[in-house]
């Protein structure tokens, strides 16, 4: 496969920021490209972060996953 990059100029690798957790599950976000897990993403309606597979009435999966799949290589 060929490597695609991901565009994000302006996020520079931040370890030391305090991991968001899971609303739904409690795991906290990770990265699939560096095997912790998955990335948490925002409900608009409730402000509240949930993994994508946990995000409660998530119809935009295929979108969502879409994008994962790319960054996760
Ligand atoms: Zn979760």
């Amino acid at each position: 496969m060929a490597e695609i990059s991901v565009a994000h100029p302006a996020h520079p690798p931040t370890p030391e920021k305090p991991r968001r957790r899971c609303t739904e599950c409690g795991e906290p976000s990770g990265s699939i490209s560096q095997g912790t897990g998955f990335p948490l993403v925002r409900e608009k309606v409730s402000g509240n972060f949930f993994h994508v597979r946990c995000k409660p009435g998530t119809r935009d999966l295929d979108a969502v996953w879409s994008g994962l799949e790319r960054m996760g290589g």
